[in-house]
């Protein structure tokens, strides 16, 4: 049997061009992205002739999840473990700030990046994305939740630059005006530091924020939790957030999780510090500290309060703004992988 045609992956044009190989009127195409992009199934588009909607149901499908369990924490934070057509898991929070209802999405199903405090990565890459699956999550969510999202993290599980291309068209797809309409600036994509896929995302005029999880400021430190800096050291990282920032004028975020011993010394605040306002010279930053969620495939262990409150102390000194991310969700798992690690019963016999 050959694939379905992935119609909530298209964009309004390749739409249209699908619609009109079926025979179908121009306009159709903006009635049936209306539909797709308000996250109802063909059965539900009342206003299509039934002939297009049992075409649509033979020949084309909806790649959004479905909720396989969901977790509700006294805050408001619904922690989602959602199933893809074919059976992958993946996991999205919902979260309630005072800007506005944000959700964190995954980008791939796994992570090849190898982050050492991260359990997205335990068993590696499963498989990347579509854009549909993306955008599945924020439609999927908005729909259970009943509540309008207005805000997009990409802080779930995957490195959305390893998945550049599916990443940059569910960007687009999501802030499309006759889709879901989010503005790209309530949009933050964070990265582990892929250089090369840095220095192209700036060059698509997306003005989305544009997060850098750092976690270390001298090469030995960061190579010894993420692999990737072997590749792409801190000099190079920051010389392309430099780049990115010059181009698209829009203040680049630093995510900082604090690991006790590891890199949470007065002495790593002070050399982060210098490293930022060196390299960052003349670039508005924001540091983001999040002590570290116990992973239990790993050893390490969050730093206390006492801290972080030091080490953003020293920041300011140095005229850095850092701030502790507010937890949401405790008691729940929010912090992503580890639900769909423990679920997967591929994973359980190992
Ligand atoms: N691959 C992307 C996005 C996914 S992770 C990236 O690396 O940025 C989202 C953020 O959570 C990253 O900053 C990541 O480093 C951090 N993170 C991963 N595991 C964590 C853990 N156990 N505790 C705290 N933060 C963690």
């Amino acid at each position: 049997m050959t694939e379905k045609f992935d119609i909530l992956s298209c964009s309004e044009q390749e739409l249209t061009e699908y619609l009109t190989k079926a025979g179908q009127p121009t306009y159709r195409a903006k009635q049936v992205y209306k539909w797709l992009h308000s996250g109802v199934g063909f059965d539900e588009m009342t206003n299509l002739p039934k002939a297009l909607r049992e075409y649509l149901k033979e020949n084309a499908v909806i790649r959004t999840p479905s909720v396989e369990e969901k977790y509700v924490s006294k805050d408001g934070t619904v922690k989602y473990l959602l199933r893809l057509l074919d059976g992958e898991l993946i996991e999205a929070v919902f979260m309630v700030y005072n800007h506005g209802n944000t959700i964190c999405i995954s980008s791939e199903a796994g992570c090849p990046m190898g982050c050492k405090f991260c359990a997205s990565t335990l068993k590696g890459l499963s498989r990347r994305l579509t854009p549909s699956e993306m955008l599945g999550q924020v439609l999927c969510v908005q729909n259970d939740t009943g509540k309008r999202i207005s805000n997009i993290v990409m802080m779930g599980i995957g490195e959305p630059l390893d998945n550049y291309d599916n990443t940059v068209k569910f960007l687009r797809l999501v802030s499309s005006e006759n889709g879901l309409n989010i503005g790209l600036r309530h949009i933050s994509v964070s990265t582990c530091g892929i250089v090369p896929a840095i220095d192209k995302l700036r060059q698509e005029d997306l003005g989305i924020t544009l997060s850098i999880s750092l976690h270390a400021s001298d090469d030995e430190t960061r190579t010894s939790i993420m692999p990737v800096n072997k590749k792409y050291p801190i000099a190079q990282l920051l010389a392309s957030c430099k780049r990115y920032f010059e181009q698209t004028g829009r203040r680049i975020s630093f995510e900082y999780t604090m690991i006790k011993g590891v890199n949470d010394t007065p002495h790593h605040a002070q050399a982060l510090g210098d490293l930022l306002r060196k390299s960052m010279a003349g670039c508005p930053v924001h540091v983001n500290l999040i002590p570290v969620n116990t992973v239990k495939e790993r050893t390490y262990v969050k730093s206390d309060e006492k801290t972080v409150q030091a080490f953003i102390d020293i920041l300011a000194k140095k005229g850095i703004t850092a701030t502790r991310r507010r937890s949401l969700g405790s008691g729940i798992n929010a912090s992503c992988g580890q639900l769909r690690y423990s679920k997967n019963s591929n994973f359980s016999e190992q």
